[in-house]
């Protein structure tokens, strides 16, 4: 008989009853060590007091009015997105990742429509994407299997190999509309674009008129240990997404805009219920709060470094199981050997008492929060290596006692 819930996920046989920081624990009492962060979302840890408190605080005064109304906290979230980000002149708030592409690709659309070039809406998008899961990204994400089963495709999504700047020019057309990409593709792999071909994305858009589109749900919000990742390679987009560790957990997506692009998105072209709410933004304000807070970034930027050396250290210690180390600060992908699945990786994490993410490309991906300290690195450290010991054939023994 079915589950009355939906059996449309994978789940791992646990539940966790409360969080502090970095740390989980289930009902047992088991403690783990999260550097998954609910796929790279927790960003200020579990219940980070700053965020608690801003969230019941909020929720007791009022929860939800409507966007038929003004929302103050909203308008505070939008005007410090735009403050601390260079190109965004305008933000519009949504609930999820996929919705905040959504609001994107409507908006670039929008933009060359109403620049008298309605033929102009197609996006070029790239293999090994992902970009959520409403029938529209499903489509932008391009991966058979997301597809299979759900009717046509929605049209206008062209697919190029990643990284292949000659690919992109060639699938240019003059109903190219958009250019979107992740700086660092998150379950395709932890796969990130080289800086040089960001920079010639940039320069081809300005020189085809096309508009720079950034997924950035995953790599966004510090997570790269600039408030962005696009910022690593000195560029800006004119239009971008952000989702995932805005909310530190809470629901909560943002697509930010130059005012060319921003400014067709009229009363009437799009909306949402609850997006941009009381709660939700309290929630993403308070996170700015943390993040934006001197000297925040730069420790992520630190304890990420430290985190790679030891992620580097540790490849080379197991290269039966680990080929390889890549991603952008705290979003780092292990690039496993063909001899170890990233399922079986992640169990044998578990198992120690680490979580983490599987990727695509059978890369096991380490997404910690990003309050986390150098001796909490140490310690995951230390839990993958034992994780590796357990994967490697005549040392799981050793690894067990
Ligand atoms: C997770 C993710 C999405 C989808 O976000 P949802 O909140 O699950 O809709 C889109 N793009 C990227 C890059 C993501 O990592």
């Amino acid at each position: 008989m079915i589950p009355a819930l939906m059996p449309n996920y994978n789940r791992a046989d646990l539940a966790f009853e409360r969080g502090e920081g970095a740390w989980l624990w289930d009902a047992q009492g088991r403690r783990f060590l999260d550097f998954g962060a609910g796929i790279a979302t927790s960003s200020l840890g579990h219940a980070h007091p700053h965020l608690v408190q801003a969230i019941a605080d909020q929720a007791g005064r009022l929860m939800h009015s409507s966007n038929l109304y003004r929302v103050p906290q909203a308008e505070r979230l939008a005007a410090r997105l735009v403050e601390a980000t260079p190109f965004a002149d305008s933000v519009y708030f949504s609930n999820s990742g996929a919705e905040a592409n959504e609001a994107m690709i409507k908006a670039v659309r929008k933009y060359h429509a109403a620049s008298g070039h309605p033929e102009r809406f197609r996006t070029i998008c790239f293999e090994g994407a992902f970009h959520g899961r409403t029938l529209a990204m499903i489509s932008a994400t391009g991966n058979a299997k997301y597809l299979e089963g759900f009717g046509p495709p929605v049209d206008g999504f062209d697919h190029v190999p990643f990284g292949n700047m000659n690919a992109v020019r060639q699938a240019i057309t003059k109903e190219t509309a958009a250019i979107m990409i992740e700086p660092v593709q998150g379950e395709g792999g932890v796969r990130p674009a080289d800086l040089r071909f960001l920079q010639e994305l940039r320069a081809t858009c300005d020189e085809f008129g096309i508009l720079l589109a950034l997924d950035e749900v995953q790599t966004g919000m510090g997570r790269s240990g600039k408030l962005w990742a696009h910022q690593w390679a000195g560029i800006e987009p004119d239009v971008m997404s952000s989702a995932k560790g805005i909310g530190g957990g809470f629901p909560l997506g943002a697509t930010l805009a130059r005012e060319k692009v921003a400014e067709h998105l009229k009363p009437g072209t799009h909306g949402s219920t609850y997006g941009g709410g009381p709660l939700a933004c309290t929630a993403g304000n308070a996170v700015l709060d943390v993040i934006l807070a001197p000297g925040f970034l730069e420790t992520v930027d630190r304890v990420a470094r430290h985190l790679w050396r030891g992620m580097e250290a540790l490849a080379q210690r197991h290269p039966k199981v680990v080929t390889g180390v890549q991603g952008a600060g705290l979003l780092i992908g292990l690039k496993l050997t063909d001899a170890v699945s990233n399922t079986e990786m992640q169990g044998a994490a578990v198992a120690e008492g680490l979580l983490t993410v599987a990727a695509g490309m059978n890369v096991l991906r380490v997404a910690p929060p990003l309050i986390i300290t150098e001796s909490e690195a140490d310690e995951a450290l230390r839990l993958l290596d034992r994780a590796c010991l357990r994967m490697t054939p005549g040392e799981a023994k050793a690894a067990a006692k």
